[in-house]
């Protein structure tokens, strides 16, 4: 569903992703583990095209994103292209910055009704069957300020969702809960992995990344320096900067 290939981003003088190789199956779970600054939240950033590459491409269901190839040079994609590209791809933040002043409901609904213009109707009964798989049936009225942390994190995955995205990206999602937050938050995405949805997770929670993933990622310094199954790279990691990374956790 995702083939990344040799992708290069700078700021500047500063580059931060130096060629990173990706492939994502449908309904595969990678998590991408690496410390600060290795370049994964701006991968994420690359694969919704909120980032422009400099090098290299980046397919999601066989397009690519923010380009179109022309007999034989690529071309960037005008604005409306790319926002339909984007209705493809999920994207929750470490914040989940609701809208405070529209209930919940509204919240998950607003995309659907007042970006992509489907029925309300259908829209509502849709919000509600993700409000039911977040565990949050109880919430539909409330207003975002009204709820914990995890549970707002959780409407923020149900407004991932709404769009029906074929994949979900996770930058960070429980690194702003209280501790004590983060477990059900991660439960409720450990449900969607089971239920069969791509996604992407970048989280430091190792505990999800061992139960959760079918393939964990470790960046460092712009490049993956590792992957494989969890019990690879997480029990036997063969790179000296994983195990130094992962000795910080145990
Ligand atoms: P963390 O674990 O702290 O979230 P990260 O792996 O997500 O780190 P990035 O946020 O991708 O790392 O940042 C990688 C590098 O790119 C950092 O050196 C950062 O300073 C730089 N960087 C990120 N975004 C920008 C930007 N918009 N402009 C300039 N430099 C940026
Ligand atoms: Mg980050």
């Amino acid at each position: 569903l995702v083939i990344a290939r040799n992708v290069h981003k700078s700021y500047g003088e500063n580059e931060v992703l130096k060629g990173i190789d990706l492939d994502v199956r449908p309904g595969e779970v990678v998590v991408i583990l690496g410390p600060s600054g290795s370049g994964k939240s701006t991968f994420l950033r690359c694969i919704n095209h909120l980032e422009d590459i400099d090098r290299g491409s980046i397919m999601v269901g066989g397009e690519q994103i923010g380009y179109v190839l022309h007999g034989s040079r690529l071309h960037k994609l005008p604005e409306k292209a790319i926002a339909r590209q984007r209705r493809n791809i999920g994207m929750v933040f470490q914040q989940f910055n609701l809208y405070p002043h529209m209930t919940v409901l509204q919240n998950i609904v607003e995309a659907p009704v007042g970006v992509h213009k489907e029925s309300r109707q259908a829209a509502e009964k849709y919000a509600r069957e993700l409000l039911e798989k977040v565990g949050l049936s109880d919430k539909a009225n409330a207003y975002p300020r009204h709820l914990s942390g995890g549970q707002q994190q959780r409407v923020a995955i149900a407004r991932a969702l709404a769009i029906k995205p074929k994949l979900m990206l996770f930058d960070e999602p429980t690194s702003a809960l209280d501790p004590e937050l983060v477990g059900e938050v991660l439960a409720a995405m450990r449900d969607l992995a089971q239920q069969g949805l791509t996604m992407i997770v970048v989280t430091h929670e190792i505990g999800f990344a061992r139960e959760a993933a079918d393939r964990v990622v470790f960046m460092d310094g712009g490049y993956v320096v590792e992957q494989g199954t969890a019990d690879e790279v997480l029990v036997n990691p063969q790179h000296p900067r994983t195990q130094a990374f992962l000795s910080r956790f145990i």
